[in-house]
């Protein structure tokens, strides 16, 4: 299981922002435009019910992807607490929303998986292996945005947590984050800080794409 960078990232100062859900469309957007236009490395960690909110950004997204400054991991098609459904269950809201990664982003998630409310156990996290995501990817500092919170109230969780080897949990569901944007990029900048993929601080690959 991940919750921080490991050594190696901390003497590189290197930081993961990772986005997840995208319940809210213009925030989806945002955050697209915000990786464009500055160039920083993101993970995102899309559901596919979100699809409306993610298929009208792919255009922005896969080059981005496809250059690996964007990465994609599974984060369960339908954001069920995956403890409570059937190994059954548990595989296909991974396997459907991997399949829907694939079409929509151009990319696989595999191997990193984010349990929904980062909810797991072991029984959760051997299905989840058995089909190729063994790597459990939780966080160690959160802008607490996946309810409304204040821009006060964000800045500051971002003036906590912003530090070498933290992996930032964000969520792309409410406004709040888009005014910020510039803001939170003084800070990382301010600190030395540079921004990474989950790939890039784990040193692994995107897989091939199933044909
Ligand atoms: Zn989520």
């Amino acid at each position: 299981m991940l919750r921080r960078g490991p050594d190696a990232s901390v003497s590189s100062r290197q930081v993961a922002i990772t986005v997840d859900d995208g319940s809210c469309a213009d925030c989806v957007a945002g955050y697209a435009a915000f990786a464009q236009r500055t160039g920083v490395h993101l993970t995102f960690s899309p559901n596919g019910r979100y699809d409306r909110s993610w298929r009208p950004q792919a255009r922005v997204l896969r080059p981005l992807v496809e250059a690996g400054q964007v990465q994609v991991i599974n984060h369960t098609f339908g954001h069920p607490d995956l403890t409570r459904l059937t190994a059954g269950k548990v595989r296909d809201e991974l396997e459907r929303n991997e399949a829907w990664i694939n079409r929509t982003f151009g990319t696989s998630a595999l191997p990193y998986y984010r349990p929904p409310y980062g909810r797991h156990n072991p029984a959760v996290d051997r299905v989840a292996a058995g089909v190729g995501f063994d790597r459990v990817a939780m966080w160690n500092g959160s802008y607490s945005d996946s309810s409304l919170i204040t821009p006060a109230f964000l800045l500051g969780q971002a003036a906590r947590y912003f530090q070498p080897g933290t992996i930032m949990l964000g969520h792309a569901n409410h406004p709040t984050v888009l005014a910020l944007f510039d803001q939170i990029l003084d800070l990382i900048r301010q600190r030395d800080l540079t921004p990474v993929t989950l790939d890039e601080m784990f040193n692994t690959r995107r897989p091939p794409m199933p044909r």
